[in-house]
């Protein structure tokens, strides 16, 4: 691609998001580039996620977008690794009523899901034998596990079937835009980034002396800001206000020689711990409330199983005792004040899809589409995500949603 070349839409940032985006773009006959610093995604939350998909939410806008995705999942569910294996989810005193209250509407989207005594839970699954301090539970059985690779892999191959094109080493450094016209300053780096280069220009917003590049400019009629967790950066390019924070996550894959929950799909406990399994191991994921927000990547390893993890899967399960810590990872969430994506046309030119709060997997193909149709039509179509438009913090109408995956 020449320095200045004109394309309908330039997306920033090629993660599931931007991605599916792309895709959806280019369905619509757009010409699309999308850039990235790091197509490989090494530390894109894409390639660090749990892989679940739901659509048990609280917010009918959340619910739809989950479950236009479901849709699209079952239909390529082979190629994407999708296991309909269902979530049953786990609550105590104090969180069942607030299942029973969203469960309507859950159901009144097309959503199904039974609930369930704590004696039923003993039943059905039977390796969950501590049944102490469950109130109830939920079983959504057109849930989930996907592989989040295999995914992002699909959108991008559909997109470049369709005439996308996708630069690698490719950081923004400038946005300049006008009514129908973009300008998207890039930083391409001369030489394949290391883990240390990436590590350092995506914790300090930018390259510094120490990489070796070259600027060009692309030019497109509109653009759209889908870069996760740095999504702040080109935000503040484009002179929009940021409301997110990146906050780390933490997940660990153990051994356990004596259980294997493969018929299972992904089990949430009420102590917040959430994991299924992979491969010949368990994923297991918790999130301390506590964590501070930042560019954080360090991984607690064995402290993180022992203190988050074991204890855990123990106080639920007997069969977990014996259990051994094989590697882990952390990666980021991208929270916004409501826990909801935010989504939407965020000035003249300028469009948006980021933030999303631990559903980017999950929402991805549901966001693409519904972007993809403000964008080529100037109005939303059959999926409608006007409810996650960043003017609702203004207008005080946030899309709540309790933090989990
Ligand atoms: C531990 C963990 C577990 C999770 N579990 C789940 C789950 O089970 N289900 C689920 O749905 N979600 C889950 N998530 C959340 C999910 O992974 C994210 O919401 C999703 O991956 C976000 O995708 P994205 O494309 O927006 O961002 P990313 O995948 O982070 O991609 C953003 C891309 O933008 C690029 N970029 C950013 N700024 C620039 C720039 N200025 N110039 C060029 N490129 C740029 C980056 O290089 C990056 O590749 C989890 C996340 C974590 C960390």
């Amino acid at each position: 691609m020449k320095s200045g070349e004109q394309v309908d839409v330039c997306v920033i940032g090629a993660g599931i998001v931007g991605s599916s985006v792309a895709m959806a773009l280019a369905e619509r006959n757009l010409r699309v580039v999308a850039v990235d610093l790091d197509l490989s995604g090494r530390l894109s939350s894409s390639e660090k996620n749990a892989g679940g998909v739901r659509a048990t939410w609280w917010q009918p806008v959340n619910i739809s977008l989950c479950r236009a995705s479901i849709e699209y999942y079952e239909r390529i569910a082979r190629e994407v690794g999708f296991r309909q294996k269902g979530y049953l989810w786990l609550y105590d005193e104090a969180t069942w009523p607030q299942a029973l209250d969203h469960i309507g509407l859950q159901r009144a989207l097309g959503h199904p899901i039974e609930t369930l005594s704590a004696a039923e839970v003993g039943r059905r699954f039977s390796e969950i034998d501590k049944l102490d301090g469950i109130a109830g539970a939920t079983f959504s059985p057109r849930d989930g596990l996907i592989n989040p690779n295999l995914l992002k892999q699909h959108y991008r191959a559909e997109a470049v079937r369709r005439g996308a094109q996708f630069l690698d080493h490719v950081w923004v450094v400038g946005i300049d835009s006008g009514h129908d016209k973009v300008t998207v300053n890039c930083w391409q780096s001369d030489e394949p980034m290391s883990d240390a280069g990436l590590m350092r220009l995506m914790t300090q917003d930018g390259p510094g002396e120490a990489e070796s590049g070259h600027l060009f400019d692309l030019r497109a009629r509109a653009m759209v800001i889908a870069g996760g967790a740095w999504s702040p950066y080109p935000l503040r390019l484009a002179g929009l206000k940021n409301y997110s924070e990146p906050v780390r996550r933490q997940v660990c894959l153990v051994d356990n020689r004596v259980t294997n929950l493969e018929r299972y799909g992904m089990i949430v406990d009420t102590s917040g711990i959430y994991f299924h399994n992979e491969g010949p191991h368990i994923m297991a994921g918790y999130s301390p409330p506590e964590e501070p927000p930042g560019y954080h990547f360090h991984y607690d390893g064995e402290a993180f199983f022992q203190n988050e993890i074991w204890p855990r899967l123990f106080a639920r399960m007997s069969c977990m005792e014996r259990l051994r810590h094989v590697t882990g990872w952390a990666g980021l969430y991208e929270v916004s004040p409501d826990r909801s994506a935010i989504v939407g046309r965020a000035a003249p030119g300028i469009y948006e899809a980021h933030s999303f709060s631990g559903r980017g997997v999950m929402q991805s193909y549901g966001a693409g589409q519904a972007l993809a149709d403000l964008i080529a039509n100037g109005a939303y179509g059959k999926l409608d995500a006007a409810a996650l438009s960043r003017d609702r913090f203004d207008r005080g109408e946030q899309a709540y949603e309790a933090l989990h995956i």
